[in-house]
């Protein structure tokens, strides 16, 4: 199968997200293959270029009768990776994204009528994302 570089990043993402769910027990490199539609000789390609970042150990394994690897994300990369997921999740819903003065807004310009400082939609949005953080706090301690 032939991949262009900026799909090849992107299916590189994905299957390390693919690895990182499956936590401390790791994934069979077939299942990752079977999930991807990739055969085994992408598949290794794939694996190979996630090893050589350091991003992930692979361990001989007999599976199902056959040789396989068991493909676990290392910790440091699994650290950067639930800090991504949190950044992400830190912008999720930010009025920023769909605005439609965007363009005419800055946080350096005075005269500017846009700016993150005099945005009620900003405003809005942070008091409600901190009462819903709030909520999911009070659920998880009790
Ligand atoms: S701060 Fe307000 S005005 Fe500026 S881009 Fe975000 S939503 Fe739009």
């Amino acid at each position: 199968m032939k991949i262009s570089v900026k799909s090849k990043n992107s299916l590189v993402e994905q299957a390390l997200q693919t690895i990182s769910r499956s936590g401390e027990n790791g994934i069979f490199q077939t299942e990752l293959c079977k999930t991807f539609s990739l055969d085994s000789r992408d598949g290794s390609r794939l694996v190979g270029n996630l090893e050589k970042q350091a991003l992930i150990s692979r361990e001989k394994i007999l599976y199902n009768g056959r040789w396989t690897y068991k493909l676990i994300v290392k910790k440091p990369a699994m650290a950067e990776i639930e800090k991504r997921q949190v950044e992400i999740k830190s912008v999720e819903g930010a009025p920023c994204f769909s605005c439609n003065y965007q363009h005419l807004c800055s946080s350096e310009d005075d005269m500017s009528q846009y700016s993150p400082a005099k945005c009620t939609w900003i405003a809005e949005w942070v008091l409600s994302s901190f009462s819903r953080t709030l909520n999911q706090q009070r659920h998880v301690d009790l």
